[in-house]
């Protein structure tokens, strides 16, 4: 037994909490709440528990909380715990940072570095949730919520049969991604389209001769495209990801011509990576064609709370481009913060729900804003080209040399227990040192306003 894990507690006895939405963030928080106690109920509008999609990296912000509700030996089990991450140059394949995830690391960071496929996470967190009481249902849609002053009234739909009905609750968290019906009541904003698209796929890892002996996450980073490779499920699957920036995606954008809905497609895909190195174009073929994911985040809220019984969380409240890798676990962190604070209350016997929420919200909006903007700086870092390229090249070696842990802290580093965005809510902003830096999707809009013609536009 690890000394980390959480001891259940009866804590939020008595407390009726409702969960919109059954993916990771609202497994999490079914499965954190209950473990406090809480009678947690989730709604789940797809007939089953299902993620799209392959593999997930889940740094030791994220394995330290799997550890902490006892879900350490399932994961590992299920991943796979690679021995380190390795970024190369895409063109000329040469290694340019590698960070060892070794046992100076789960030092330094109180945590291994987890690579899982997304359903076994998912079933996992799923069935810990149900172990610890919560009531998941599938099949439900979650209409909207009506908040009183002694709780909220949330209104479901059961989709088979077309019935609807009105559920009490203490307290309602959205965690419906980020279409969120929610998210609507506290900003209309829309996705912000980052023109870049993602391919993905798996297949069998020993039978396949390149790769059979890959023990790391490998990333081929290099102008408008990179490349991951890491293995899942123990070593038996490969998982694969190919993304690159959309010529007609860009294109509509400059011209201010309506964007065709297919940016990305197989052609486009087929032409991306033609200057990368022979090694990164001939892993391609095995890439599934079918579906491509075209990437997209959103601005960051400042605020979560919608109401004093009534919180967004996951991707509901801040979808971030993938480059940092901790979408899921931001969802996961958000599920342990909530249900630590309000334990914590209820523990002094002061459990105020609204007060509850908003000290969720100081704590979480700053890191996970901070978390979506740096991590669109992260993928244009990824993808220059020319002397930025070489210099970017330069500097990651020297990153390497010198000691990369200070650059991955603020990350990897962090525990919601000492509320220290509540401290400091500028930890949020970007460091000094890049506030110069401006989003480049921004940047062309911003261009596109002032009038500046499609061939004068600097991308
Ligand atoms: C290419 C790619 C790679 C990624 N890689 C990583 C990675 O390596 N590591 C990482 O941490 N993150 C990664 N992410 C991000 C991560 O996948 C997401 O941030 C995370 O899954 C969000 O979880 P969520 O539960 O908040 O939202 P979702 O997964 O979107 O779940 C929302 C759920 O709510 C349900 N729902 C919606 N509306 C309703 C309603 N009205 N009523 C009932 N149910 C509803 C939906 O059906 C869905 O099941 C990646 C993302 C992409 C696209």
């Amino acid at each position: 037994m690890s000394e980390n894990i959480l001891t259940a507690s009866e804590d939020l006895k008595g407390q009726k909490i409702i969960i919109s939405g059954g993916g990771i963030g609202g497994a999490a928080g079914a499965l954190a709440l209950s473990l406090r106690g809480a009678d947690v109920t989730l709604y789940e509008r797809a007939p089953e528990f299902k993620e799209v999609g392959a593999g997930l990296q889940i740094g030791p912000h994220g394995v330290k909380m799997l550890e902490k509700w006892g879900l350490k030996e399932r994961v590992f089990e299920s991943g796979y715990l690679p021995e380190r991450m390795q970024f190369r140059d895409a063109i000329t394949t040469e290694p340019i940072l590698t960070m060892n995830f070794d046992d100076d690391f789960e030092k330094h960071y109180g945590g291994k570095y987890l690579v899982i496929h997304r359903s076994d996470l998912l079933s996992i967190l799923v069935e810990a949730a149900q172990e610890a009481g919560a009531t998941l249902h599938n099949d439900v849609q979650v209409l909207g919520a009506d908040t009183r002053e002694d709780g909220v009234t949330v209104h479901i739909e059961h989709r088979s049969e077309g019935r609807k009905e009105d559920v009490e609750a203490d307290m309602l968290i959205a965690f419906d991604g980020t279409h969120s019906v929610f998210r609507k009541e506290i900003v209309q904003d829309d996705p912000v389209p980052s023109a870049y698209v993602a391919y993905r796929g798996t297949s069998e890892l020993p039978s396949d001769p390149e790769m059979k002996d890959l023990k790391d996450v490998v990333g081929y980073i290099g102008p408008r495209v990179h490349f991951i490779q890491y293995p899942l499920r123990h070593g038996e699957l490969l998982n694969q990801v190919a993304v690159f920036q959309s010529p007609r995606y860009l294109e509509a954008l400059t011209d201010g011509t309506e964007v065709p809905e297919d940016w990305g497609n197989n052609e486009e895909f087929k032409n991306a990576f033609g200057h990368t190195n022979e090694f990164v174009q001939g892993r391609l073929g095995s890439m599934w064609l079918d579906t491509w994911w075209q990437m997209a985040d959103r601005e960051p809220l400042e605020n979560w709370v919608v109401s004093d019984r009534i919180i967004v969380m996951g991707d509901a409240a801040h979808p971030p481009l993938q480059y940092l890798a901790s979408g899921a676990v931001m969802a996961m962190e958000d599920a342990e913060c909530l249900a630590l604070y309000a334990s914590q209350a209820a523990a002094k016997g002061e459990l105020n729900w609204g007060e509850v929420l908003r000290e969720v919200s100081g704590e979480r909006a700053p890191r996970c804003a901070r978390i979506q903007t740096i991590g669109r700086f992260w993928g244009e870092l990824w993808h220059v080209d020319g002397v930025s390229r070489l210099i970017r090249n330069e500097t990651f070696r020297n990153a390497e040399r010198s000691g990369w842990y200070r650059y991955a802290d603020w990350l990897w580093d962090y525990d919601a227990e000492r509320r220290e965005y509540l401290q400091d809510p500028s930890k949020g902003e970007l460091p000094v040192e890049l506030q110069e830096w401006e989003y480049n999707i921004h940047k062309v809009i911003a261009q596109r306003e002032a009038g500046v013609a499609a061939a004068e536009l600097t991308i």
